[in-house]
Parts: structure tokens; sequence; C-alpha cells
């Protein structure tokens, strides 16, 4: 496949989730999420003080604070779909062209199909032409990364810093500035609208 071929091997490879700031993140995803709520909320009680529910504020510190669960990865199985189980705790890869997160482009938060935790911003989505939901970068420090040797040559293999879920890949051919691909299986994440709550945290 196309993207097997245009594979570029990192020397940096072990804190590549890593590189991004927690003041990006912040910046860029939670005060606009933050904004669209304080805009529907004016909308909708223009005359009623704006408060925002407290699980909705968010600052740089706690959204540093990703702690692994440490859950064994069977007790996964009864929580997930088989299909998700097998991509995220199975190390699998879905078809590509198989995820309707392919054709996804609203403005919003991708999570972690497992645990919740937010991994992406919508806005560092593209369309990559590989068939898996592709990204320009994670939220900073949600991910960890590992070699995978499964295919002739080394590639980057990534996670969720919460459960460990397998997500996908990241490649270095993705558009600049940061030329990177973060390629994840589809069906190891879920979409939350920006208007819409990001749910709870599974543990
Ligand atoms: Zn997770």
């Amino acid at each position: 496949m196309k993207q097997f071929v245009t594979y570029y091997v990192y020397d940096h490879l072990q804190d590549l989730g890593k590189t991004i700031s927690k003041k990006t993140y912040w910046e860029t995803h939670m005060k606009r999420r933050l904004a669209m709520k304080g805009l529907l909320t004016i909308a909708a009680y223009p005359l009623i003080e704006l408060k925002l529910p407290d699980h909705a504020i968010a600052s740089p510190a706690n959204l540093a604070a990703v702690t692994p669960l440490n859950k064994p990865y069977e007790t996964w199985r009864a929580i997930v779909s088989p299909e998700a189980f097998q991509v995220l705790f199975e190390e699998k890869t879905e078809l590509p062209g198989s995820s309707p997160l392919n054709g996804e482009h609203r403005a919003g938060t991708f999570i972690c199909a497992a645990c919740f935790l937010p991994l992406f911003d919508s806005s560092h989505k593209y369309e990559s032409g590989t068939g898996w939901p592709s990204f320009t970068q994670p939220i900073a420090e949600h991910t960890a990364t590992k070699l995978d040797y499964k295919m002739i040559i080394p590639r980057i293999e990534y996670h969720c810093a919460r459960c460990g879920g397998h997500q996908g890949h990241v490649f270095k051919d993705g558009p600049l500035p940061r030329k990177e691909r973060w390629c994840n299986n589809g069906i190891a994440l879920k979409f939350i609208l920006l208007e819409q709550d990001l749910p709870t945290l599974r543990g």
C-alpha cells in the first residue's frame, strides 16, 4: 500500500508524543470548546449569569495529569466491541477505508474508544489518502509511543497514555510544519462534537 513505501524512520522516536506543549493544547482546543459552550449558554439563557458546569472547566494542570490505569487488558473485553478490542488490545489494524470517521470533518474531539481520554482535536485531522483517520498531531502527552517491528521497517506505534490501548502508527510524511502523520484506527476512537460534553473518563 501507498503508505508502506513512503514511510520515514525517525532518529528521535521515543518522545514524539511529548513534543507538543501543554500550552498549545490549552490554547487551541479547550479554549475553543469552552468558548463554544459559553456562546451556546449565552444564546439559550441571555439573562442568566454565565456559569459553566464544573466538568466543562479544564486547566493546563489537570489536562496534563494523565495517570495510567494499569487495568488488565483482558478486562476491556466486556466493555468494548470485539472488533475494537482486537485493535486496541491485540494490536490488529482495521481495513483501510472501513471507518466512518474517515469522513468526519465536524469540529470536536476524538477520544479513546476504551477509556475516553481525549486524543486528537478535529482541527488537526486531515485527509491523508490512506483510508485511515489521520492527524498532524495528538493532544499533548495523551499518547505514548514505542517501536513496532512487525513490518520489515520499524514503525512508531502509539497508544493511549491512560489505558494503553493501541491506536495506530505515526510517520514522518505528514503536512508541514510538523510533517507528522498520526495514522489512527477509526474503531479505536469515538468522536464527540464540540458542543457536546466530553464523557467522564472510563475506568
Ligand atoms: Zn484509553
